[in-house]
Order: C-alpha cells, then structure tokens, then sequence
C-alpha cells in the first residue's frame, strides 16, 4: 500500500516536474551532469542570495523517471533555505540512497518516496544524480563545507 502511495509520488513528479525551467541572469550558478549509468542528464540551476540561501533553484533535464523525480523532489526541498541545510539534507539523502537508512534529523519531504531504491543498486546514481549536481554547484562554498 505504502509502496504504491510511493511510486505514484515518483511518477507524479517525473511527469510534472517542479521547477523545470532554465533560468538566466547574472548570479546564476550552473551546473551540468550526466550519469554515466542509465544516460540521465540535467543542468542545475541556483541563485543564492547575499546572506548564502538558495534564493532560485530549478533544472533542465532528460532521464528515466527517478532521476527526474528526484531533481524535482529536491528543487522543493531546496527552495529558500541555508547551504548548510542544503548539505544536511545531502547527506540524509546519500544515506538513505545507499544503506537504506532514513534519517531522524532532516526531513526528506517528498524525496522519502525514493527509500526503496536503495534496493535497486544499478539505479542508486538516478536518484542522487540531482544531489551529486548541487554537490558540484555548491563545492566551493564554505558554508555548504561546514
Ligand atoms: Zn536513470
């Protein structure tokens, strides 16, 4: 039952990606990936504001359905908060991707929809394609290093 809620999440979101849109203009981080696994690609997109939250966040991108709900998933999650938040939130996620383990600290939101693909071993770089991105856009922050 659980995991039929889940996987309508999933598909919902693959089909009506939130903030799926390119975004121009001075400030704009941006961020290409591939993943090299299933042929997903996605450009993230961030604007962060003077005091460091993610003030815009949005992608483009092409893939199978939970590549795309995630980046979906994680451009809610995202929206106005602080890159250390942002990195917290990474971290719970990876866990949760690669061990199965839901963290008690963070709330994944929507993206706790994906858990069960930590079963899935071949589709672990889908779900934290859109992670690894942010990962990139944000590395040489040092807020989002703390
Ligand atoms: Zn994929």
């Amino acid at each position: 039952m659980l995991d039929q809620l889940y996987r309508q999440l999933v598909v919902e979101h693959s089909k009506n990606r939130r903030n799926h849109k390119k975004l121009e203009g001075e400030r704009i981080k941006q961020q290409h990936y591939k993943n090299p696994t299933c042929g997903d690609v996605m450009t993230l997109y961030l604007k962060l504001s003077e005091e460091k939250v993610i003030e815009v966040i949005s992608f483009i991108g092409e893939g199978c359905s939970i590549s795309m709900a995630s980046a979906s998933m994680m451009t809610e999650l995202l929206k106005g908060i602080s890159l250390k938040e942002a990195s917290h939130l990474r971290q719970a996620m990876e866990k949760m991707i690669r061990s199965g383990e839901i963290s008690t600290e963070v709330d994944l939101g929507d993206a706790l929809a994906l858990e069960g693909v930590h079963k899935l071993r071949a589709r672990h770089n889908c779900a934290l394609m859109a992670w690894q991105a942010l990962d990139r856009a944000l590395g040489d922050e040092p807020e989002y290093n703390k």
